[in-house]
């Protein structure tokens, strides 16, 4: 039986929702002045990201490479603009760590790219890695979207694409309650996950998984856990229908240092390191 509707055409849905981050940083970076040199840096990358994302769709149809992925060379010949674009226009810490690597040669370029995309048990912990994977998360995306992902009855708190934690939650309306979905801090895959449990160690006493707000994110929960100790930032868009969840998390930084300097650790940092 052929389906009800010809299916969405991949490249429309992702182009509108990359302009919808960048509008979306622009917005906050306006009324935020403690997180504007973030949000124009990360509008910036966002932009980078959504141009790599047409090229690989393209490099995926000509189908150029002999060996690997038919990606791959799109992705190698990217990588040096990406870090100009880095160097020259990042925050000081940053921009270092971007001429340093590429200085470092195309060479060991590749294989770079390939222990960071496969490090999935280790967290990045480096600059150098935060910015890698903000480069190759457009591909991330773009494998994935070409994957079907089995989500039915998945319980997990590891992506069910790439296997890393999620970055943060999202909250949305659901009858007279709310349903909570992670978002993969890599791949940015989304998956249902129960409201009262810890991501972080399966923790299910609510008496041990205090929420905290804070006025100038009311939208915005910090999600503890004081069994392992972590936290996890969740966007409730019944709250706030226009938050970009990927971009809110970004900007809404006092709520991290809040949490840390009451002894929580995040669950996995974002690609800006933050
Ligand atoms: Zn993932
Ligand atoms: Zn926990």
């Amino acid at each position: 039986m052929p389906p009800l509707a010809p299916p969405v055409h991949n490249r429309r849905v992702t182009q509108s929702r990359w302009q919808q981050r960048i509008q979306r940083a622009e917005s906050l970076a306006a009324r935020h002045a403690f997180a504007a040199e973030m949000l124009a840096f990360y509008a910036k990358i966002a932009r980078f990201q959504e141009n790599l994302y047409q090229r690989l769709e393209q490099a995926a149809k000509n189908k150029v490479s002999a060996s690997g992925p038919p990606e791959l060379p799109e992705l190698l010949s990217s990588f040096a603009p990406y870090l100009s674009l880095v160097a020259e226009q990042g925050p000081a810490h940053v921009a270092t760590v971007a001429h340093d690597l590429k200085n470092s040669g195309k060479n060991s370029w590749q294989e770079w790219l390939n222990d960071c995309w496969s490090a999935v048990e280790q967290p990045p912990a480096e600059p150098r890695e935060f910015l890698t994977l903000a480069f190759l998360q457009p591909y991330a995306e773009f494998v994935r979207s070409r994957v079907p992902l089995q989500l039915d009855g998945y319980t997990h708190s590891l992506c069910p694409f790439c296997s890393r934690k999620p970055g943060l939650g999202v909250l949305r309306q659901q009858g007279d309650g709310g349903r909570r979905s992670l978002l993969c801090a890599f791949c940015l895959a989304e998956w249902d996950f129960r409201r009262i449990l810890c991501p972080g160690c399966g923790e299910e006493d609510y008496k041990r998984l205090p929420v905290y707000t804070a006025e100038e994110f009311a939208y915005i929960r910090v999600e503890c856990c004081d069994s392992c100790k972590t936290y996890i930032k969740s966007v409730d868009l019944s709250k706030h229908g226009l938050a970009e969840p990927v971009v809110d998390e970004i900007a809404s930084v006092p709520l991290d240092l809040w949490a840390q300097e009451h002894g929580y650790a995040k669950l996995h940092l974002n690609l800006l390191g933050m």
